[in-house]
C-alpha cells in the first residue's frame, strides 16, 4: 500500500515547527516526540504532493514517499 502521508523520523526533528508553518493542508501535528503526520480527510493538498515539508526541514528528518530518494535505497 503506497501512502500519500509524508514519514516522519521522529529521532532527527528537533521540533522547530517549520514543517507545521508551512503545510498548507494541517496534517502535521507537533506531539511530545516530534512532527506527527495525521490522517485527514480535509487534507487535499498532500494528494498533490507538494513536498514543501520535506523541503524545509533543516534535519532530514521528513521523507515523502512519494518521491524517490536514493539515500536510503542506493546499493
Ligand atoms: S507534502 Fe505538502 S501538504 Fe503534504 S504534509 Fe508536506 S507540506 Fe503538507
Ligand atoms: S521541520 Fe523537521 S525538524 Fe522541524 S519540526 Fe518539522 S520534522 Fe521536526
Amino acid at each position: 500500500m503506497v501512502s500519500n502521508m509524508p514519514v516522519i523520523d521522529t529521532e532527527k526533528c528537533d521540533k522547530c515547527g517549520l514543517c507545521i508553518s508551512i503545510c498548507k493542508c494541517g496534517i502535521l501535528v507537533m506531539g511530545d516526540d516530534g512532527v506527527k503526520a495525521i490522517e485527514s480527510e480535509d487534507c487535499s493538498r498532500c494528494t498533490t504532493w507538494c513536498n514543501t515539508c520535506e523541503l524545509v526541514c533543516p534535519t532530514g528528518a521528513i521523507t515523502c514517499p512519494f518521491e524517490v530518494v536514493l539515500e536510503d535505497g542506493r546499493e
